[in-house]
């Protein structure tokens, strides 16, 4: 091993906070700074745009400029840095390209980014002293070309020989497709038959996306459900064929949320701060939201809301279809976003007042109000790559109600009433019934079980939905293409502060003196009469006898219960990986190494951060010894595979994380899912297998899964399926729905639900972000 730091360039068309339009922007805000914690060296190159405000660019110093060949052109590219929080910057300055108003959107958007992809390449070789390149890291279409040119350009340099290039999908819907004229007059590679067969994906086109694919050394993409899902035709974009083909270096990481900006115990923009371990200013926050949005006060309503992009993709038809049911059913709904959805949206706050309200408008702080004051987050996405949304709202003990697809499906562990383990409700089939039964779950449990819905409150707020783990899991991916180097945190030289009074839940660092460690069920509120949803349904909304009535909350919480799935929550944190040395490495030896230490988490529960941090540590020291072994197995076959893209095979440690298992199984299964026509009415029969790794609570959950088929039905016949179950009954009654409670459970394994095949279409605007 040498003592030589991973070195890494990350390339990335936004990045956070000089330049955002999604996602991406937060992860190359974020991602970079968590690797340089994890003893990276980072570099991250972004485009200067002309937008990127002036506190910034007064702050950036010239350090080299040279000339891009582009075809028969020779751009001007000048390299800007700007060092923050320990991560250099490296602006590509061409102002022909990027002194604009926005970063995408123009005619030329395929040459800009071709330049872009190429002065990354070019700029390896300049720069600052003492930075040699180990990983190239890409990011989305519009940097697809840097391992292209790499390794049609520069593999000979003895400067590129060792950079490895890792290619990460955020999005496979937006490829970079263009006209293969480009090939010649901008790439200038038609001449190269290997690039033009390999960029090429139709008669006329070609595909940047694609060649990213085929020419790097390692795929990834933001969660590991959605790295099988985009192997099936259904996700894929036509790209499903090439991945399953490379599944062998593909894997799924999944992003982390900024867990300072998003935290309810500092939270400046929220009424009340609050955390796990005292949730009093929860019910504070949802108070004062219910006011601002003109909706009812009453604790006894569960808020549920949405903070999205009004568009299909986020699942916007399944609420539109079930919105009535749910309104008049009682549960309060409010959503704060722009997009398609903007009328319908409109049409049910006026139909429904003091029930629904919709802000069309994007409002940031409103976010924070909403995430902290609501009681469900729902998010029925027709796909999801990761979601952020799901995990702030968990953060903030906002429960999720989301479709089990992509990264929702790898966040959101489904309540399971018999272990009461769990984080939210999950639904399988894109499909509005099935969605409106996830929402009533929740909403049931709200009502008929204090005990219960607090317990799924602290797990949620448990979960570790930061970026160290994240990071932890890109550094053994960069490991495995640089075995020789050592990547083992240094220790921590910080003296132990004096253990702290053990508590069953951590108390949030910056939260007020930590209260009781687990929140008691609510003192019994005032057996004040509930006015029946019914009363506010309108006359006109079919499903008004549907759903049970919300019943005033019992006069008494039993104890015991609380006391008995206080135990329970620890289960799920302690499922969340927590040390480097775990996904990425699962040598048999590794995984022997890592259980004690995991168990040693479990026990604790949503253990202090101390105290994982000590596991940690003596996991990652366990398995460092263990590890070495494992890599130096790894590094001949890495050594003699790396030159060659197409065979790479050192990243396949790192695929057998967790979902991604099974994943040429499960791709073979999708197929054949895909093969049979879908409808959107027709949702699939759930197949009774077991459940997959990243939700192994729900393996344990109900014992028999009932295999339903359900259609999607008017409302009124729907009706008749939800006839109001005796609220002593309530929990036997819902028996055959905790199948679908455990739809994911249901959900085959290895494929993903079949779906409306207007999915694929829908989806295939390729070029833009
Ligand atoms: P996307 O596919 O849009 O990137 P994510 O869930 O990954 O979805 O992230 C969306 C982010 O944008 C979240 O942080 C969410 O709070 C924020 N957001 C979306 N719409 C709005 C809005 N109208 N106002 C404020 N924030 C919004």
């Amino acid at each position: 091993m040498s003592d030589k730091k991973m070195q890494v360039v990350f390339a990335s068309a936004e990045a956070a906070p000089f330049v955002k339009t999604g996602g991406l922007g937060d992860v190359a805000g974020s991602l970079p700074r968590a690797l340089v914690a994890a003893g990276a060296d980072v570099i991250v190159t972004v485009p200067k745009y002309g937008t990127i405000a002036s506190e910034y660019t007064d702050r950036m110093e010239h350090v080299a400029d040279f000339y891009v060949s582009l075809g028969w052109r020779n751009e001007y590219c000048g390299l800007e840095r700007l060092v923050i929080d320990g991560v250099t910057y490296l602006f590509i300055d061409n102002e022909r390209y990027f002194k604009r108003d926005y970063p995408y959107g123009f005619f030329d958007d395929g040459e800009r980014f071709a330049f872009f992809s190429k002065a990354v390449t070019e700029s390896l070789q300049h720069l600052p002293e003492g930075f040699q390149c180990d990983v190239l890291h890409c990011n989305d279409w519009h940097t697809a070309l840097a391992p292209v040119f790499l390794r049609e350009f520069y593999q000979g340099l003895p400067l590129y020989e060792r950079v490895k290039t890792v290619f990460s999908i955020h999005n496979i819907a937006f490829q970079g497709q263009y006209a293969d004229t480009i090939l010649n007059d901008i790439l200038g590679m038609a001449h190269i038959p290997n690039a033009a067969r390999q960029l090429r994906c139709d008669e006329r086109s070609i595909n940047y996306m694609q060649g990213a694919l085929d020419y790097s050394d390692a795929i990834t993409t933001v969660s590991p459900s959605y790295a099988w899902e985009i192997q099936t035709p259904e996700y894929g974009e036509g790209l499903d064929g090439i991945l399953r083909r490379r599944s062998n270096v593909l894997s799924g990481i999944l992003n982390g949320i900024d867990t300072d900006a998003w935290n309810p115990a500092t939270d400046p923009m929220i009424h009340a701060n609050y955390s796990a371990a005292d949730m009093s200013g929860k019910k504070a926050c949802k108070a004062a939201l219910q006011e601002e949005l003109g909706l009812e006060v009453r604790d006894d309503r569960p808020l549920m809301v949405m903070v999205t992009r009004l568009t299909r993709q986020k699942g916007m038809d399944l609420v539109t279809y079930a919105l009535d049911r749910i309104l008049s059913g009682g549960v309060q709904v409010a959503v704060l976003g722009t997009g398609d959805y903007e009328e319908p949206m409109r049409y049910f706050a006026n139909k429904y007042p003091g029930t629904c309200a919709a802000r069309i408008t994007f409002d940031n702080a409103l976010s924070h109000r909403m995430y902290a004051g609501a009681d469900m987050f729902l998010m029925p996405s027709l796909f999801e790559p990761c979601g952020l949304s799901q995990m702030i709202a968990m953060r903030y003990g906002t429960l999720p109600v989301v479709r089990e697809t992509g990264g929702l499906r790898d966040t959101v562990a489904p309540y399971n009433q018999f272990t009461g383990e769990g984080t939210g409700f999950t639904f399988a089939n894109f499909n509005g019934d099935e969605m409106g039964d996830a929402v009533f779950r929740g909403a049931r449990l709200y009502w008929d079980d204090h005990a219960a819905w607090d317990h799924l409150v602290q797990n949620a707020m448990a979960a570790d939905f930061s970026w160290v783990r994240s990071a932890d899991e890109y550094m053994n991916l960069y490991h495995n293409l640089h075995p020789e180097i050592d990547i083992t945190k240094p220790e921590p030289v910080v003296a132990e502060p004096e253990p702290a009074e053990p508590t069953a839940v951590e108390a949030e660092p910056a939260a007020p003196a930590p209260e009781p460690a687990v929140t008691e069920a609510e003192p019994a509120p005032k057996a004040e009469q509930a006015a029946e949803p019914a009363d506010d349904a309108k006359a006109e909304a079919p499903a008004k006898a549907e759903e049970p009535a919300p019943k005033a909350e019992p006069a008494t919480e039993p104890a015991k219960k609380t006391a008995a799935k206080k135990t329970t929550a620890s289960k799920t944190a302690a499922k969340k990986p927590a040390a480097r040395k775990t996904a990425a490495t699962k040598s048999t030896a590794t995984k022997a190494a890592e259980k004690p230490a995991a168990k040693a988490t479990a026990t604790k529960s949503a253990a202090s951060k101390a105290a994982a941090t000590k596991t940690t540590t003596a996991k990652a020291t366990a398995t460092k010894a263990t590890a070495a072994k494992a890599t130096a197995t790894n590094a001949t076959a890495a050594k003699t595979t790396a030159k060659k893209p197409s065979t790479a095979s050192v990243t396949k440690t790192a695929t057998k994380s967790t979902a991604t298992k099974a994943a040429p199984a499960k791709a073979a299964a999708s197929k054949t899912a895909a093969d049979k026509p879908a409808t959107a009415a027709a949702t699939a029969p759930k197949a009774t297998s077991a459940k997959t790794a990243p939700k192994a609570a729900a393996a344990k959950t109900a014992p028999a899964k009932a295999s339903t088929s359900k259609a999607v039905t008017s409302s009124a016949t729907k009706a008749t399926a939800k006839s109001a179950a005796p609220k002593a009954t309530a929990a036997k009654a819902a028996a055959p729905k905790a199948a679908a409670q455990d739809s994911s459970a249901a959900t085959p394994a290895g494929k993903p639900a079949p779906k409306a095949k207007s999915v694929s279409a829908a989806k295939r605007t390729t070029r833009k972000r």
